[in-house]
């Protein structure tokens, strides 16, 4: 409890951005706070030491933060999760709907080793990070992916999780929060 308040206190909470209306959780503040960061990232790495995990897919673009420094840490491989147009080899897409239009994510086709494994026997497990969710809608397009390509998404984990948005509910796989905000 006395970490979580470490790491809730060092979020910034932006009015009105990026538009009207919206309060924006800034982690900028919690980067630039080396005690913060830290406890935040003991916290993670204590919870999945023992998930015997292969791999750490973050999001495009905060959760590559947490994500790579996640994976240097248990000593596995990191994945980044893009917006489309960005990764340079063969790709799977995947679309998900914001309140207007869509958005897409993409992976590479053999980001968890050939067909999503590494050894040939099981799929490759992996944990699916991001700074926050709000609907789940671009966690879930995530997730879809790492499955499209043959790996196996274990947990979608997230520093802020926006209660009131029922976001995991569009999950079915387990979904885990480090700070829980309503
Ligand atoms: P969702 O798809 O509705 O769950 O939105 C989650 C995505 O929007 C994540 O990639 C977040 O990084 C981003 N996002 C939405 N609101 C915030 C915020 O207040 N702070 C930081 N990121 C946000």
């Amino acid at each position: 409890p006395e970490d979580k308040a470490v790491i809730l206190n060092s979020i910034r909470d932006i009015p009105d951005f990026p538009q009207p209306g919206i309060i924006f959780k800034d982690i900028t503040t919690l980067l630039s706070n080396p005690k913060a960061f830290d406890t935040l990232m003991n916290h993670l790495e204590a919870r999945y030491k023992n998930y015997e995990l292969d791999y750490i897919a973050g999001i495009d673009a905060r959760g590559f933060i947490f994500g790579a420094v996640l994976a240097d840490r248990l000593n596995i491989g990191f994945v980044p999760v893009r917006k489309k147009g960005k990764l340079p080899y063969t790709t799977v897409a995947e679309k998900y709907s914001l309140e207007y239009g869509f958005d897409e994510v993409e992976i590479h086709i053999d980001a968890f080793g050939e067909n999503g494994s590494c050894s040939r026997e099981e799929p490759s497990k992996v944990l699916l990070i991001d700074d926050l969710m709000a609907t789940g809608g671009t966690a879930k397009a995530a997730a879809s992916l790492i499955d499209k390509v043959g790996a196996k998404c274990v947990e979608a984990c997230f520093i802020m999780e926006l209660t009131f948005l029922n976001g995991r509910g569009c999950f079915d796989i387990p979904v885990y929060s480090v700070l829980q905000i309503d």
